[in-house]
């Protein structure tokens, strides 16, 4: 597709302080770098928004060393007084969530209410550090020696690198950067390639907030490819931790560099997510959940239904019932609100959509509706049904694509059987009226995913739980629940205050 230039940037872009062509290096600075440039397309018209200079390795040593000497400063601010600061970036995102939401769209093609949706996130998420400044608790325990007392206690961790995808362009900085903040860690970001403005405008955002209390540079950014912050980031000793979501392969490379070192690393990788409907399940409620996460946000989702197991009772209505409704979804203009499908990424990813359904008919597969790319400005496909024969290869792979694979099956085990058969457990559901089935499906025996709902589809999670996948989806666990322990250090404290020296285990060791 050949690009065409915006005359003029959208106000809302403007108002975040978006500009022509903007630095990608924030020191305290916008550092002007002339290194490889960033051209931000909006996917769905192929128009240039703006441009983005990458960092330098001058740049992204002079990044990380700032946000090393941040921590300094920032571990020393009592939980609460961290949690005031991200209270007032809460209410600024508040401000700003109409036109953060937009650029959200503008920029990587996501519909008005999805966009929004991950401001709403970033809001959320900012409420619920807020809270938790103030609930980092330790435990005590009750020590085997007399005049002993023993507790645990819990200190900040250090600086965080947060690498991230571009599905997720802003949702995914908040579910780190706010845990990380009230928890005394300061972070240097690595937006997608594909997100750079939406990092500059969460920055921004940021950033006055940092000022306006005094605060020392917590928030950083640094836009550049793996080869220039990616990975000098991972293998970075000065980040004890490194939070990065994205593709499998991305987690496998990253992975073993922060392991070379010892580090931490949090992965959120991809997924495969699976649906099973059983027979007298409310097929209704399961459509409507199965449309949302399989042809929402173009199938581009870590947590988008991919596959789809129907009982053999209720898997010829269903097909049709899905037919139906995929050939009436509004596919077209993102920022238009009647829009229900906006465009993929760009054009590997349509390129990756077209393979798929190569190679899912030459291993016995069957298109039953949609299939095609449209012929259109933007990078637009038709979300698409596959008939399956279980185990077929392309099926165990995650396309970032709105493509959902059909299986039919006999009985449960069989269904769960296939469900957990694929490398990824990210994600998983069952539309059911019959509470055996819904229990077995989240018992040891069920699902092996780090997420697992009942009558619910597979995307969309609330941040109050920890989410995460197992297996090659990566193990971590960000947002809710205790998610916040992996961005701090755990320390056991004991102390005698009698005048002997009791040895633990009953050893004695007297001269
Ligand atoms: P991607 O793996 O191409 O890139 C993700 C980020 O990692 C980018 O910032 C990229 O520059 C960086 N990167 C890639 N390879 C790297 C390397 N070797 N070293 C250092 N950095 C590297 O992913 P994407 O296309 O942006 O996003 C889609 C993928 O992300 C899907 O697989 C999706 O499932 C996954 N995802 C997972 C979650 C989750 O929470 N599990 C959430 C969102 C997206």
């Amino acid at each position: 597709m050949t690009l065409s230039r915006t005359s003029a940037l959208p106000d809302a872009l403007v108002r975040l302080g978006i500009e022509p062509e903007n630095s990608g290096a924030f020191d305290g600075a916008w550092t002007t770098t002339h290194g490889k440039r960033y051209e931000s397309i909006n996917p769905a018209t192929g128009e240039l928004l703006a441009v983005v200079n990458e960092v330098s390795t001058e740049d992204y040593e002079r990044i990380a060393a700032r946000t090393a000497a941040a921590f300094v400063e920032w571990r020393q601010w009592p939980a609460p007084k961290r949690g005031e600061v991200v209270r007032q970036l809460g209410d600024a995102l508040r401000r700003h969530k109409e036109d953060l939401g937009l650029l959200v769209t503008l920029e990587v093609g996501k519909i008005r209410s999805e966009g929004l949706g991950e401001v709403q996130e970033m809001i959320d998420m900012a409420d619920f550090a807020v809270g938790l400044s103030r609930q980092l608790y330790g435990l005590s325990m009750h020590s085997e020696r007399p005049l002993h007392r023993m507790y645990e206690q819990w200190h900040p961790l250090g600086p965080v690198g947060v690498i991230t995808a571009f599905n997720f362009p802003v949702a995914v900085w908040a579910w780190n950067s706010m845990i990380a903040a009230v928890c005394g860690d300061p972070m240097l970001w690595k937006p997608s390639e594909h997100a750079t403005l939406c990092s500059i405008a969460v920055t921004k955002i940021a950033q006055k907030v940092l000022e306006e209390n005094g605060a020392p540079p917590i928030w950083n950014l640094a836009v550049g490819d793996r080869h220039v912050v990616g990975q000098p980031l991972s293998a970075d000793r000065r980040f004890p931790l490194i939070s990065a979501t994205g593709s499998v392969a991305m987690g496998r490379s990253i992975g073993k560099v922060v392991a070379d070192r010892l580090g931490r690393s949090l992965l959120e990788l991809g997924g495969n997510n699976g649906i099973v409907v059983t027979a007298g399940a409310d097929l209704d409620l399961a459509l409507r959940a199965v449309l949302f996460a399989a042809v929402g946000t173009a199938g581009q989702r870590c947590t988008s239904t991919r596959r789809l197991f129907l009982h053999k009772s209720i898997a010829a209505e269903m097909k049709q019932k899905l037919i139906r409704a995929y050939g009436s979804v509004r596919i077209g203009d993102p920022s238009d609100p009647s829009t229900l499908m906006g465009p993929l990424i760009h054009e590997k990813a349509v390129a990756d959509y077209r393979d798929a359904l190569v190679r899912a008919q030459e291993e016995g597969g069957r298109i039953l509706c949609g299939g095609k790319v449209l012929d259109r400005p933007g990078f637009f496909v038709e979300p698409t049904l596959v008939e399956a024969l279980p185990h077929m290869p392309i099926t165990c792979e995650e396309t970032f694509a709105p493509i959902l694979y059909l299986f039919e099956y006999d009985d449960l085990d069989e269904a769960i059987e296939l469900h957990n058969s694929v490398p990824q457990g990210l994600s998983s559901a069952i539309f059911t009226l019959d509470m055996r089935a819904a229990e077995k499906f989240l018992s040891v025996a069920g699902s092996d995913c780090g997420i697992a709902n009942v009558n619910i589809g597979t995307s969309g999670a609330e941040i109050g739980g920890a989410f995460g996948g197992e297996k090659e989806t990566g193990g971590g666990r960000e947002a809710g629940s205790d998610s916040w322990k992996i961005y701090m250090r755990r320390q056991t404290c004991t102390i005698n205050y009698g005048e002997t020296l009791p040895l633990a285990q009953g050893v004695h060791f007297d001269v």
